[in-house]
Order: structure tokens, then C-alpha cells, then sequence
């Protein structure tokens, strides 16, 4: 098992990473000598794959359990939903020593986070993620969040886990599209943050594609612990966290214009990561051989790497309405080589759209 610190002061924790993960989670929450009753929130497929050995794991070590099922995916992140949690936490007598837990893909994380962030203004919390998405992503970071009608993650709050349990055996029931999806967050990792991580997926890719358990452990140990380096550096997203929106920008622009139907957010940032890596080209910030080993990587694990569906134009509108703007500046993360990340600012529209419509 992999065991990686984030050091976050008096909120540090660790995330322990392996096949079986999962089954350790009631003696290593225990050792956090946290209170006796705990609540698992969690959609029923995922309960019924992985409830039980959670379940089992929390009782043997003492534990009294409340099981929280909630809709599957992104209907689980609404106020509504929030609600139901802090009646079922209300009911079941959790009070401020509790936990709760999360077990599922980032939307269970996402919303349960958020229930912990603020039943009784904070409990104990920690991630079990089963998605490979939420392994490398969002469990990471304490980010938590419920949508709002006039947009996604709109609610939410800075909350970190106490713990972070990845067990990447539950990855063998994933689909084939969400697997692949989980694969763009690893190597936009390895682009912006780590060449020697990014030649390493190079170099693995069909073990990868074949999930082989080691390639996987490996992959999703290496990604975990440069997401923690970030997050330990940056917690509340001032600067250096935006280096993770690699491909974001576009990508999601993309998926705003196509009404996030037409990709999954894994194959959007795909297709940013390989515009906006153009736009770099095209500023003259990185050479022709970095953009394509990001290609040739994005499309040997079975990501798109050209996008007809999202007219340019209206891409670029959507850009004009990104929340990360600044004074009306929008920056963007570019990689001018392998591994190593800058943000610029200001670039030309027609450059963006001239890139766009090459993608298309
Ligand atoms: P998801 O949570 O919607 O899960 C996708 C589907 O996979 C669900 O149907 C789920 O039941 C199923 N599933 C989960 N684990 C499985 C397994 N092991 N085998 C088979 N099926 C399984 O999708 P996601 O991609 O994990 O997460 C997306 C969400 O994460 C979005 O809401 C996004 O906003 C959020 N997110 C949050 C952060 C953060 O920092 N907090 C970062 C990135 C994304």
C-alpha cells in the first residue's frame, strides 16, 4: 500500500493507495480516534459492489453505521439531496466527534464533502473513491460543492478529508468510457507537472489500456501524489492550483456550448488539452514534438483528439464567460515543454479560433 502525506498543518492527511484499500478504512479510522458513529453515503450499484466490505471493515472496528444511498451522478449534487443527508446524520444521533464517508465517484464525494463541510459546521470526513476520476481528482483536495440551477458547483466549501482510502481493484467494473474519461486528469498530470510520470505513461500504455493492477497502482499513486504537492502548496486555489485546469479552459467551454452531453468531461479536457497545447505552439511557447506526444498519448488510450460538434465561435463566447477571468483577462495554462507548466494571458481571439477550428 501506498502511503502519501499532504501536509496541510493541523489538517494533513494521508492517502493510502493499493488494491484493498478499502478494506482497511475501520482500523485506519479508527487510529484517528475519531467518534464512535459514522455515515457512508453512496449510490446503490456502488453499494451493492463495495457496501459490504466498507460496512464489515467499520463494524469490526467498533463502528456504529448509517447507510445514506443516494441518486447516481451528478443528481446526487443538489441542495435537496444535501438536505435529505443532514436529516438521515440528524436521526441517526451523528454529533460533532462523527464521520462521514464517502463512497462513489466525484458527484458522492462532491455532495457528501459538502454535508460534512457543514452538519454541525464540520465533521470528520474521508474519501473512498471509486471512480478513476475521483482517485486522482476530486478526492483530493477538499473541494466540495452541490450544483445550482444556474450552474455547476456554484454551492459549496473548502473542506479536507481526515483520510483518503484509493482502492484501484474497484476500477475493474468501471466502463470502458469512464475509464478512459479518468485517464485525461493522469496525463494532464504528467503534461504540466512531471516529465519523467508523462514518459512512464508513454511507455505503459497498453498495460494501462489492459488495466493491469500494478500499471494502474502505480499510474494512480504517481498522479495522487502530485495533485497533494499542488494542493499542499496552494490549498485554497489562489494561483498554483489553477495549473490542474490544463485543458479545462476549452474543454470546458466545450462542453458548456454542446450542453455537456455531447463528451464525457474527461474527453473535453482531451480535446482543450490539445488546443490549448496549438495555442502554445502558436504563441511560439512549446515546439511541434511537445504537442505531439501529448496527442499521440491522448489518442492511444482512446481519447478524442479532433472535435467536430462545438462550433468555434460559440466556443470562444463561452470563453468571454469563464469564471476564471480576471478584469475581463483570461488566463490560460500552457505547457512550453513536457512537465513543466506557465500561464499566459491575453491571447488573440482569432488565434483561438483559428486553433478551434483546425481541431474541428
Ligand atoms: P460520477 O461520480 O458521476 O460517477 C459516474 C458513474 O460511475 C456513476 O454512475 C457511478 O455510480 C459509477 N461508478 C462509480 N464507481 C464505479 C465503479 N467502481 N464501477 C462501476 N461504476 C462505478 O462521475 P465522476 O467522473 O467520478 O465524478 C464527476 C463529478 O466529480 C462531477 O460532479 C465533478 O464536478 C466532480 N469533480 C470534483 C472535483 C473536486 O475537486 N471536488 C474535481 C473533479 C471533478
Amino acid at each position: 500500500m501506498q502511503d502519501i502525506p499532504v501536509r496541510l498543518g493541523a489538517r494533513s492527511y494521508r492517502i493510502l493507495v493499493g488494491p484493498g484499500a478499502l478494506s482497511r478504512v475501520g482500523a485506519e479510522l479508527a487510529a484517528l480516534r475519531v467518534g464512535p458513529r459514522a455515515a457512508l453515503f453512496s449510490d446503490a450499484g456502488i453499494l451493492a459492489r463495495h457496501g459490504k466490505t466498507v460496512r464489515e471493515s467499520l463494524e469490526a472496528a467498533g463502528f456504529e453505521v448509517t447507510v445514506v444511498e443516494l441518486p447516481e451522478g451528478e443528481s446526487a449534487k443538489t441542495v435537496a439531496v444535501a438536505e435529505r443527508g443532514w436529516d438521515a446524520l440528524l436521526d441517526a444521533g451523528l454529533d460533532r466527534g462523527s464521520t462521514v464517508l464517502a463512497l462513489g465517484g466525484g458527484a458522492v464525494g462532491d455532495l457528501a464533502g459538502f454535508v460534512a463541510a457543514t452538519y454541525m459546521r464540520g465533521v470528520n470526513f474521508v474519501q473512498l473513491p471509486t471512480t478513476l476520476l475521483a482517485q486522482v481528482d476530486a478526492s483530493i483536495g477538499g473541494k466540495t460543492a452541490v450544483d445550482h440551477p444556474k450552474g455547476k458547483n456554484m454551492i459549496g466549501a473548502f473542506h479536507q478529508p481526515r483520510l483518503v482510502l484509493v482502492d484501484t481493484a474497484v476500477l475493474a467494473t468501471l466502463s470502458e468510457r469512464e475509464y478512459r474519461s479518468g485517464l485525461a486528469e493522469v496525463i494532464k498530470h504528467g503534461i504540466v507537472l512531471d516529465a519523467a510520470y508523462f514518459a512512464d505513461l508513454e511507455a505503459s500504455r497498453a498495460p494501462l489500456l489492459a488495466r493491469e493492477i500494478d500499471t494502474v497502482t502505480r499510474a494512480v499513486a504517481g498522479s495522487c501524489r502530485l495533485k497533494a504537492h499542488v494542493v499542499e502548496r496552494d490549498e485554497q486555489e489562489a494561483e498554483l492550483r489553477a495549473v490542474l485546469n490544463y485543458g479545462h479552459t476549452i474543454g470546458h467551454a466545450m462542453e458548456a456550448v454542446t450542453g455537456f452531453a455531447r463528451w464525457t468531461h474527461g474527453e473535453a479536457v482531451s480535446l482543450g488539452m490539445v488546443a490549448e497545447a496549438r495555442i502554445a505552439e502558436r504563441l511560439g511557447l512549446a515546439t511541434s514534438d511537445t504537442t505531439r506526444r501529448q496527442v499521440d498519448l491522448l489518442q492511444a488510450v482512446g481519447l478524442p483528439v479532433k472535435g467536430s460538434g462545438a462550433a468555434p465561435a460559440a466556443v470562444v463566447e463561452a470563453l468571454g464567460r469563464d469564471k476564471k477571468s480576471r478584469s475581463g483577462r483570461l488566463p490560460f495554462v500552457v505547457a512550453p515543454e513536457i512537465g513543466r507548466f506557465t500561464v499566459v494571458f491575453d491571447v488573440p481571439r482569432e488565434l483561438i479560433l483559428d486553433t478551434l477550428q483546425e481541431l474541428g
